[in-house]
């Protein structure tokens, strides 16, 4: 196992940041950004996402693909005890919701 990964975002190499600049002078690439893999983003999404932007980049470009991983063909429900209407001390109404912990 290498000890990083590119970054999965489809426009990752396309942002012009500083660091992404490649190359030697009269030949320059943006390089799509290297994930140097640790204990922060180790198991996680960040270890082949280098920000927000580039998984929100793939998920747009595949959200398809990855809805048919685990497509959603029933609602699902969570048990709750009848919700109380209550009152807090500055007047503000809000609706208690608890689950039931059927475990
Ligand atoms: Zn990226």
């Amino acid at each position: 196992m290498s000890d990083y990964n590119w970054c999965h975002g489809p426009n990752c190499h396309t942002n012009k940041t500083q660091d992404r600049i490649r190359g030697v002078k009269g030949s320059k690439v943006l390089r799509t950004r290297k994930i140097a893999q640790n204990q922060w983003n180790k198991d996680s999404v960040w270890s082949v996402f280098c920000s927000q932007g580039c998984y929100t980049d793939f998920f747009y470009k595949y959200w398809r693909e990855v809805i048919a991983i685990a497509p959603r063909l029933e609602a699902l429900e969570t048990p709750i005890e009848d919700p109380v209407r209550k009152q807090n001390d500055y007047g503000w109404f809000h609706t208690e919701i608890n689950a039931i912990d059927n475990n």
